[in-house]
């Protein structure tokens, strides 16, 4: 009973949570070009997915795919009205393999790795979650991962929680298993001391498994984004679903992430009051987590909409990226990407100021539609935009502006390619907001100087 009641405190606290953020949907983002709607008529899209990565995508008990990035392809691929054919590999490098040999055409739950970009296009990230460090039940709070390091911690291998915590924290003592599942495996014998994965993943597992010598122990500031992997030569279909995931309501996403938080817990439970105690440690973690998401000043932001938006772009304008960036330097917990548009004045000068303007609305509808759901975005001045990428460590950001970058090059322009610069700066504990602007103009600065269409972090 109590077990109950707990599950239904978490699912209510989080519909409460979320009622953030209702932007005006723009419904004719979904207008197709006539190349993409020629693409998606005449293209049967091969999706190719594992099944051994609960609950992001895995079998049911009626060995049916299913998981939270399959719920949100279904959602995307029936509003873009895709038509597919599913295989399930039986290995991750069977997916890699098959997206890099063009015999399938999308994989659902990945995340961003440069090197996978000469074969593959990445989506703009649909969902994103915290690390999660798995310990025994006595260990104490692990507040960020610096903490692991000198400990061992199993993980699995090529995961990108491995990826990005040996890049982060290179002293930790790693080591690699087949899964996660194995991971917790060594974990409960005590033969390792923690194992990283993505929150519902290290959730799913110990709660399935009934492990009751384990919980989790803290999660990582930063957060792991999940999106779609393309082959690269299709390139409508990434158009097609970005536009899509844009569009994703805040309550969509939270219905997904809901549903497999906490059906999945009441399963084959051994111990129940093992169970209250790992939906508290969760329901803490989840509060935490939807709380760094959200947007305090909606209502105001509404009131002042016309006062805070550049009327070119749409976008919002200096004075109000000034007055967000000024809240947000209490918590010194965020990125700044500043970019700026390569040789704009030979282009006004070529092809006329009307031309110009086309392009920075262009631009500005690139970057509105692929940043990641927290990112705010201004018209910093007149080809120039920043984005503030909040709770977001350098190099999320840099993945970001990797991501920018290569849209920005390759969308059609018409008149000529264009490319910008970009100069990247991270807030920390003792640096004023006008230092960490300055550290962007630096770093875009040094873009600039370093021959343009580049990224440059400041540090
Ligand atoms: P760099 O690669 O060094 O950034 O070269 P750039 O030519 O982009 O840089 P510069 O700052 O010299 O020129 C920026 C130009 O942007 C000058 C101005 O005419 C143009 N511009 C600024 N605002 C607007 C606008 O609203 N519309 C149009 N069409 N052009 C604008
Ligand atoms: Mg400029
Ligand atoms: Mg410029």
């Amino acid at each position: 009973m109590k077990v109950k009641i707990t599950l239904i405190l978490i699912s209510f606290l989080i519909t409460i949570l979320n009622a953030k953020n209702n932007d005006l949907i723009q419904n004719e983002y979904v207008k197709l070009t006539p190349q993409e709607a020629e693409f998606i008529k005449k293209t049967k899209i091969n999706v190719i997915t594992s099944k051994t990565w609960a609950p992001i995508n895995m079998f049911d008990d009626d060995e049916k795919i299913s998981g939270i990035a399959i719920d949100f392809w279904n959602l995307i691929k029936t509003r873009a009205n895709l038509s597919t054919n599913t295989k399930i590999s039986k290995d991750w490098n069977e997916v890699l393999d098959e997206i890099q040999t063009k015999q399938s055409d999308i994989t659902l739950g990945t995340t961003f790795d440069m090197k996978k970009t000469n074969y593959a296009l990445f989506s703009t990230p649909y969902i994103s979650f915290p690390i999660a460090f798995a310990t025994l039940f006595d260990k104490r709070f692990i507040p960020d991962g610096s903490f692991l390091e000198g400990m061992k911690v199993a993980v699995g291998e090529n995961y990108s929680s491995f990826l990005v915590m040996k890049k982060l924290y290179p002293k930790i003592n790693f080591v690699e298993v087949k899964n996660t599942e194995e991971a917790l495996k060594l974990l409960s014998a005590r033969e390792v001391d923690a194992v990283v994965d993505i929150l519902p993943v290290i959730a799913h597992l110990i709660s399935i498994n009934g492990y009751a010598n384990l919980k989790i122990a803290g999660t990582s500031r930063d957060n792991i984004e999940i999106s779609f992997m393309i082959r690269k030569d299709y390139p409508e279909l990434l158009k097609v679903i970005n536009r899509h995931i844009a569009l994703l309501t805040p309550e969509e996403k939270d219905h997904i992430i809901r549903k497999w938080l906490t059906v999945k817990f009441d399963k084959k439970f051994i111990d129940k009051s093992m169970m209250i105690n790992i939906s508290i440690v969760v329901l803490t973690l989840l509060l935490l987590y939807f709380y760094r998401q959200k947007n305090i000043n909606k209502y105001n932001e509404q009131l002042e909409f016309l006062s805070n938006t550049d009327s070119l772009t749409g976008l919002k304008n200096r004075r109000k990226i000034y007055k967000i960036l000024n809240a947000e330097i209490k918590n010194k917990k965020f990125s700044l990407i500043l970019l700026d548009i390569d040789h704009f004045k030979t282009i006004n000068d070529d092809f006329g100021h009307l031309v110009g303007d086309e392009i920075l609305i262009k631009i500005s509808s690139i970057l509105k539609y692929n940043v990641n759901q927290n990112d705010i975005i201004g018209r910093w001045g007149g080809e120039e935009f920043l984005i503030i990428c909040k709770n977001t460590q350098i190099h999320s950001a840099e993945r970001l502006a990797i991501r920018l970058k290569n849209l920005i090059e390759n969308e059609d322009f018409k008149v000529r390619k264009i490319t910008a610069s970009f100069g990247i700066s991270e807030a920390k504990q003792n640096l004023h907001l006008k230092d960490i602007l300055a550290n962007a103009d630096k770093a875009l600065y040094k873009a600039k100087e370093n021959g343009r269409n580049q990224i440059v972090l400041f540090n």
